[in-house]
């Protein structure tokens, strides 16, 4: 009987901890949504290609964008930095990043000492404003529970090599509470704006499966676009 009763008191404390919201409501939010956007292309309001296109925004562009200008802005300015780390709601808002499932964010810091890693090992917390919506892998079961059991076996697949002297933090993520990574500023970008140097900060840099890019990487990609 004792046993059970801890049981159960373990179990609540559980979900008290780990209170999902969106868990319940999106299925029948999801359907609402599905509904109405058949009605409008039906009726000629809006083009499909443009809903992909804004989908697509959210996904792959405007939320990673915001948490770059936050990791530039906090490279740049050792002040900007201590108050993020010190108070990161206040200072990403100042930002003017606000809004649902950010409403508690904390940031940790990336050294030659420590490098983190986030996780939200019951399902997908995540914190939109900053870094948008999670990434189908960020949801899987095997990152959700590897990144626990194996973080640097995982970090080994995303081929991310750590420094040896840097340990691994796991921070797991909840609806309370959502993690964001402040990345190493890579070497070689001395007297970089703001603008330059969020070039450098990727979403997985950000959730920590991976490291800022370095200013080749950077000329790299600008060849192969073109
Ligand atoms: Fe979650």
């Amino acid at each position: 009987m004792t046993a059970n009763s801890d049981d159960d008191v373990l179990k609540d404390d559980a979900v008290a901890h780990h209170d999902h919201d969106e868990g319940s409501a999106l299925p029948e939010v999801a359907l609402r949504v599905r509904a109405l956007e058949s009605l409008l292309v039906e009726k000629g309001y809006v083009d499909p290609a443009a809903l992909d296109e804004l989908i697509d925004a959210y996904e792959t562009r405007v939320g990673p964008r915001n948490g770059a200008r936050v990791i530039a802005r906090a490279w740049a300015e050792p002040e900007y930095k201590a108050w993020l780390l010190e108070d990161a709601d206040a200072a990403i808002a100042a930002m003017g990043f606000t809004g649902r499932q950010g409403e508690h964010m904390l940031v940790k810091e990336n050294t030659p000492k420590v490098h983190n890693m986030v996780v939200c090992t019951l399902c997908s917390c995540y914190p939109w404003p900053v870094l948008g919506l999670p990434p189908v892998w960020y949801k899987s079961p095997a990152y959700r529970s590897r990144a626990v059991s194996d973080p640097r076996g995982v970090l080994e697949e995303f081929g991310v090599t750590l420094l040896p002297s840097q340990a691994v933090r796991v921070w797991d993520s909840t609806a309370e509470l959502r993690y964001l990574v402040l990345p190493m500023r890579p070497e070689g970008t001395e007297g970089w704006g703001q603008e330059e140097l969020a070039r450098l900060v990727t979403r997985n840099s950000m959730i920590g499966t991976a490291l800022a890019l370095n200013p080749a990487d950077l000329a790299g990609t600008e060849q192969e676009g073109g």
